[in-house]
């Protein structure tokens, strides 16, 4: 038994306990004390006046690739192509590749992407993968021309750039040829990282989003060689498969449509910076009919990729049509769910579909004159990322990082949250600790997580100061998180 006491523990259960001890044994919370208890017999552990609330669920995050680039070049800072190429230079190989992730090449002075040629002349000797920020697109030198198979030929003024199914199948046979060990090790770093990041938990999408297995079974294999709860999702469509494998769920970044950079996004109405597109449904109706209904009929929960308003009415009507059949309690989810309509809030509300979106998404691109505005104009920017809307509609709302694509820190997303541009979209302290807490273990049917309570589990992260009284996260700094009996410092 082990009492952790001296810290005022935030329970965030419904009643707004608060208190002064915890007794937990093998990874239980045993008992929770409104007054510090005189306790003897057990292992006292003194959290020296920090702020403990529940465990905090990252619900949507990639960590395969997380953990695999967080080894190579992160060009999330990089301005200039020279700085791209040192950054990548000073990478270490990884088996006998070099990865590269977060360019976002309109941050650049050149305003654009690096061609194969100027790549091949920092990495002359080794296949390169290097992925745009939205995981969207990707560059490639030649030495991984070289050992990628592509579907189709690629076009004859080819550069280096790939994009849709392309990117799909270079980032797919990078991560498909290492071994076994390697993908372990790079599940090990995300492990570490999201320790460091305040998270006990991390809900993570295996496979490419293509018809691949990928390594969902050796994960699941090996989950007691993580100390963070990783809730797996076999992303692909294969719901055989997914039964089969024991899954609950099935999909992640499964996708609608693609990405507002690349104007692959579905529009109802046309983009703002090109107003003779509309971006592109990736499936008919039809498809994602027919395949929430396999996995819903199963008792599988289902997560699609949705971004723009005209693919989030597409995969809600799926969900709609299978509750109509058989109403269940799965919580579907819509995923990023960036610019949402009336109409769907509406449904999802009716049918107890979720949403699991990226409060650091307006943090990166919010605001008047920002990415959201340029691509969408200010009208619909101003309907992006609708937090507050959707927890008052009652629509189940958790909190999410997508990392890669953004920082799985707890802090950095929860602040984004409170200070969400538009003002009318803003979450309160308690509610973005609750969209990472309580209404994460909602989404994941976890009834013995998410809040600090008797017989729930002892997932706890521990703050150096409250958000609550600080109404604000930052200045704070994550000192432990407790999980499965362990405290481990960060
Ligand atoms: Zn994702
Ligand atoms: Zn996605």
């Amino acid at each position: 038994m082990k009492l952790y006491f001296n810290a005022r523990f935030y329970s965030m259960d419904d009643q707004d306990n608060i208190y002064q001890g915890i007794l937990v044994d093998k990874g239980i919370i045993k008992e929770c004390y409104k007054t510090s208890p005189n306790l003897a017999d057990v292992e006292k552990i003194d959290l020296q006046g920090a702020y403990v609330f529940p465990g905090f669920t990252d619900s949507h995050t990639h960590s395969f690739e997380g953990g695999l680039y967080s080894m190579g070049a992160d060009l999330q800072e990089a301005r200039s192509l020279s700085e791209v190429y040192d950054l990548i230079d000073e990478s270490p190989v990884i088996g006998n590749y070099k990865f590269a992730f977060g360019l976002d090449e309109n941050k650049l002075k050149e305003k654009r992407f690096p061609t194969s040629e100027e790549l091949d002349r920092v990495v002359p000797n080794n296949p390169l993968l290097l992925r745009r920020i939205d995981g969207h697109s990707c560059v490639i030198n030649t030495q991984a021309l070289e050992i990628i198979k592509f579907p189709q030929a690629l076009a004859k003024d080819f550069t280096g750039l790939l994009n849709k199914e392309n990117n799909d199948v270079a980032a797919h046979t990078f991560h498909n040829t290492l071994t076994d060990e390697a993908i372990i090790e790079a599940y090990q770093a995300a492990d570490k990282i999201a320790q460091k990041s305040g998270l006990t938990s991390v809900h993570t999408m295996i496979g490419d989003a293509q018809y691949s297995y990928n390594h969902f079974p050796l994960i699941q294999d090996n989950l007691a060689r993580f100390t963070t709860n990783f809730v797996l999702y076999p992303q692909f469509f294969d719901v055989d498969k997914a039964l089969e494998a024991g899954s609950k769920r099935i999909g992640g970044c499964i996708l609608a449509d693609g990405s507002f950079g690349s104007h692959t996004a579905a529009l109802t109405r046309a983009y703002n910076d090109d107003p003779t597109c509309l971006g592109s449904l990736y499936q008919e109706d039809d498809f994602w009919t027919s395949f929430v209904w396999s996995a819903h009929k199963n008792n599988l929960q289902v997560g699609v990729h949705c971004i723009g308003d005209k693919a989030i009415a597409q995969v809600v009507n799926a969900y709609v049509k299978a509750q109509e059949k058989d109403p269940k309690d799965l919580k579907h989810q819509i995923i990023h769910n960036e610019l949402m309509s009336d109409e769907s809030l509406a449904l999802m509300q009716k049918y107890n579909i979720s949403a699991v979106m990226q409060p650091m998404f307006d943090h990166l691109w919010g605001g008047d004159n920002l990415f959201y505005a340029k691509v969408l104009g200010i009208d619909r920017a101003l309907k992006t990322n609708r937090f507050k809307t959707i927890l008052e509609a009652g629509v189940l709302l958790a909190g999410s990082s997508d990392w890669y694509i953004t920082t799985l820190n707890i802090l950095d997303q929860a602040q984004a949250a409170i200070s969400h541009h538009n003002l009318a979209e803003r979450l309160s302290v308690k509610e973005a600790i609750k969209i990472y807490t309580s209404n994460a273990a909602k989404l994941e049917g976890a009834g013995n997580k998410g809040i600090i309570a008797k017989n729930y589990l002892d997932n706890m992260t521990v703050l150096s100061q409250d958000p609550l009284i600080n109404n604000s996260f930052l200045n704070n700094q994550i000192k432990a998180v407790i999980v499965s009996g362990d405290l481990i410092n960060v």
